[in-house]
């Protein structure tokens, strides 16, 4: 079963930090008024915006563009909104009174990727970067502080940042979750998901395990065409050519950005679409010996895509994860089976079950089942319990499978 828990802490905070929190926090709370006032219709409740993905998409590039906010803090601020414009229709409905949601109160939201919780400090982002303060340590115990927020067994969630100008503290009220062992029948019921394995090539930009490729040979023949084009400058050797260099490198930059910005969408889009909590990437550290032939535009294509990514997917709640690459090319995603011959350039043939496809299709199967294996481990080693089912399932083109095999809806 799983448990939530609110713990509150009281932080020490210093001059600096108070203002960095300060400065931070009149961004968010224009943030959220902005997002109430985009949200809200005062004549009808029927066209009062509650859809949340739609309102973040509406305002989301905006906002980070006029702030200085980190993302997760934009998103938080519109989820707020939205959650208080939601509220106010509901009582509407109920012919209660109500009028457009204003945020005046002290308080910031955060979550895993804007904070970090640890034992006894934490970590917040600001406009000046995280800035990191201690807890004030309970003097009595055992108190909720100490039983939740330092236990290794709970998992932080998300936590809210508040300021009493009245006692002059600042406080975190600290979500947090736990798997409860005493559970009555002793099995654990975890909350499943289901993960987008995604592998990165030459050949194929981007492979999903759900089976989508996305090609990156109009990439590589864009990079060639600015090529040509800057060599023929380069022999000019005139200022005028040098400027007319300098505008093309501006040119190629802005395209490739964007060229890459398009692949991330699709690819979170196919996250949403399949109904995936999570996309998993392999590291990216050592991706230059794995792939030799990968010239410096690919490298620079495989960082910002997982960049784009994981900055877009997280407007939509969808985590992105990173799992070590070791043999996840040679590994047969059907039956395991691990041997180098399995694999011969771009096609992959099981040595042992003759299972036969594409070999970055066979590779992005097995991205997803890295990590559905060592979340199936991480949990029960939690659990301290032989039993429960594996947590994580891997997406594919129809139906899904875990780490034991495919399961009888699997396809490939
Ligand atoms: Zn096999």
């Amino acid at each position: 079963m799983e448990v939530r828990r609110t713990a509150s802490v009281k932080l020490i905070v210093s001059d600096e930090q108070r203002d960095a929190f300060a400065a931070t926090r009149e961004q968010f709370l224009w943030c959220a008024n902005r997002a109430a006032e985009f949200c809200w219709n005062k004549y009808d409740y029927r066209k009062c915006r509650t859809n949340k993905r739609k309102v973040r998409d509406a305002l989301y590039d905006k906002f980070r563009a006029e702030t200085d906010l980190h993302a997760n803090l934009v998103q938080a601020a519109i989820k707020r909104a939205v959650e208080a414009v939601k509220g106010c229709v509901e009582r509407w409905k109920k012919r209660q009174r109500v009028s457009k949601p204003e945020f005046t109160s002290w308080f910031m939201d955060y979550d895993k990727r804007s904070s970090t919780v640890r034992r006894n400090e934490v970590s917040l982002s600001t406009l000046d970067g995280r800035v990191e303060c201690d807890f004030v340590l309970p003097s009595s115990s055992p108190t909720p502080y100490e039983r939740y927020v330092v236990s290794e067994e709970f998992e932080f969630r998300t936590s809210t940042l508040h300021y009493d100008a009245v006692t002059d503290e600042f406080s975190l009220h600290v979500s947090i979750r736990a798997y409860d062992s005493d559970d009555a029948d002793g099995s654990a019921d975890t909350e499943h998901q289901t993960v987008l394995g995604i592998d990165l090539g030459v050949n194929s930009l981007a492979v999903a395990s759900t089976g989508t490729f996305w090609q990156g040979d109009d990439y590589d023949h864009w990079i060639r065409e600015f090529e040509k084009r800057r060599s023929k400058l380069q022999q000019r050797g005139t200022q005028a050519a040098h400027n007319a260099l300098l505008r093309l490198g501006k040119r190629e930059e802005a395209w490739r950005k964007q060229y890459i910005h398009t692949k991330a969408n699709e690819i979170v889009a196919e996250a949403i679409e399949t109904d995936c909590d999570a996309i998993i990437f392999e590291e990216l550290d050592g991706i230059r010996d794995r792939l030799p032939w990968a010239e410096w535009h690919h490298l620079w294509a495989f960082r910002r895509l997982f960049e784009y990514v994981e900055y877009k997917a997280a407007e939509y709640g969808i985590a992105v994860e990173q799992v070590k690459p070791d043999h996840t090319s040679q590994r047969c995603s059907k039956c395991g089976f691990t041997h180098k011959a399995n694999r011969d350039a771009e096609q992959f043939c099981c040595l042992r079950c003759d299972y036969e496809v594409n070999a970055d299709y066979n590779a992005a199967k097995n991205i997803g089942l890295r990590y559905a294996r060592n979340e199936y481990h991480r949990l029960r080693s939690r659990q301290k319990s032989e039993t429960g089912d594996a947590p994580v399932d891997v997406r594919l083109n129809r139906g899904t499978m875990t780490d034991d095999g495919p399961r009888p809806t699997a396809g490939d």
